[in-house]
């Protein structure tokens, strides 16, 4: 049954969707193989989007329940499929791997041999991907990308300060695990440059299943506050996926190791792929001309312009105010961007602007 649990795992994972779903590569199968057993891989693919209790599964799969829950409750751990607890019954739901499994490998921010071997795994498999994808013309990240000036982005959005800090006020609980793609980094015995690796954020239910599957710590909002300004100080992105108002997760990334930073970067105006709504304003009098900004700017948007302040370039600029925290002179103000749409509320809201976007 091995090999046929795992060319069936391709097709859910094709399936389920996301970054890096499934593809029929030889090192989609290296990948597969080492990261679940075969009794793991059975149980992913019976495993439905939706949330299902052990037993509803275990019938379903026509298999003993003790045995199908211990099987989940070993995936869970291991971050391969979610889980949550209602009214003291565990439910279950199939993961995609991204965002999802791949990330929730690196969580833990354990430094084993296995995980080495699983980052090298994963990175192989990625590259092969990627290879295969056109990531200039290709949909980005999830399915598909309906550009600021038309009505609402897909995928990831980025965020100010103020705008994190303000879903920090309203969350609980909160934690904080390892950045996976800067561990990922380490484990491959890459260097980090020295910038912080404790910094992703979950929020709510997804904080809940960091704290008690992924090794995520409890932190307090004051603690999440300084997660923060480590992040600000180290000039990272504020990140979370763009989908409604409630945010699950806040990622604080760079861009020499964040593969969703990298990707938008490889596309010819990377500013209307992911926003936060907000630009830069510059003030001639306080501006030194230091050239701090255009250095700390990821996409690399700023030039020094004629009058000797900083002219910014839009179809790159994220809006991520890393130039405005790090000026020395507080020259930069960041203000709304003329017509940049609100989140949808909800998924279906959602749904709808994406359709509208299409037509
Ligand atoms: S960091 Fe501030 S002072 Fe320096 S160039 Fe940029 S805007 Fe001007
Ligand atoms: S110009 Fe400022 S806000 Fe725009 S991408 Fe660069 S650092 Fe971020």
């Amino acid at each position: 049954m091995s090999q046929e649990v795992y060319r069936q795992l391709l097709e859910v994972m094709k399936k389920r969707g996301g970054e890096y779903s499934g593809m029929d590569l030889p090192e989609f199968f290296a990948m597969v193989e080492e990261m679940f057993t075969p009794q793991e891989a059975e149980v992913n693919n019976a495993l439905p989007r939706g949330p299902v209790t052990a037993k509803d599964l275990a019938g379903q799969m026509g298999k003993d329940e003790r045995e199908i829950e211990a099987i989940l409750e070993t995936m869970a751990n291991k971050g391969l499929c979610m889980a949550f607890k209602v009214d003291q019954t565990n439910y279950y739901q199939g993961a995609r791997f991204m965002p999802g499994i791949l990330e929730f490998q690196f969580m833990p921010g354990k430094i084993t041999e296995r995980d080495k071997k699983m980052a090298r795994l994963i990175h192989a498999y990625e590259k092969a991907y990627d290879q295969k994808t056109d990531r200039v013309k290709g949909a980005f990240p999830t399915a598909r990308v309906i550009t600021v000036d038309t009505l609402v982005k897909a995928g990831n959005q980025v965020h100010t300060y103020d705008q994190v800090q303000s879903i920090i006020d309203k969350s609980d609980p909160i934690s904080v695990t390892t950045c996976f793609c800067r561990h990922a980094a380490v484990l491959r015995e890459e260097d980090i440059h020295g910038m912080p690796n404790d910094t992703c954020m979950q929020f709510g239910p997804s904080a809940q299943f960091s704290i008690e599957r992924l090794g995520g710590r409890k932190v307090t909002k004051q603690e999440a506050i300084e997660v923060l300004k480590r992040s600000e100080e180290a000039g990272l992105i504020h990140m979370s996926q763009n989908t409604t108002e409630d945010i699950g997760f806040i990622c604080n990334c760079d861009r020499w190791h964040c593969f969703t930073v990298k990707n938008v970067l490889a596309k010819p105006k990377p500013g209307l792929y992911f926003n936060s709504g907000f630009e830069p304003h510059f003030d001639a009098d306080l501006c030194t001309a230091c050239g701090t900004c255009i250095d700390r700017c990821p996409p690399e948007a700023l030039t020094l312009g004629d009058q000797d302040i900083p002219v910014v370039n839009l179809d790159r600029c994220f809006g991520c105010a890393v130039c405005a925290t790090g000026c020395p002179t507080e020259a930069i103000a960041m203000a709304n961007k003329p017509g940049f749409p609100a989140p949808p509320k909800d998924g279906k809201a959602l749904k709808e602007a994406l359709k509208m976007g299409q037509s």
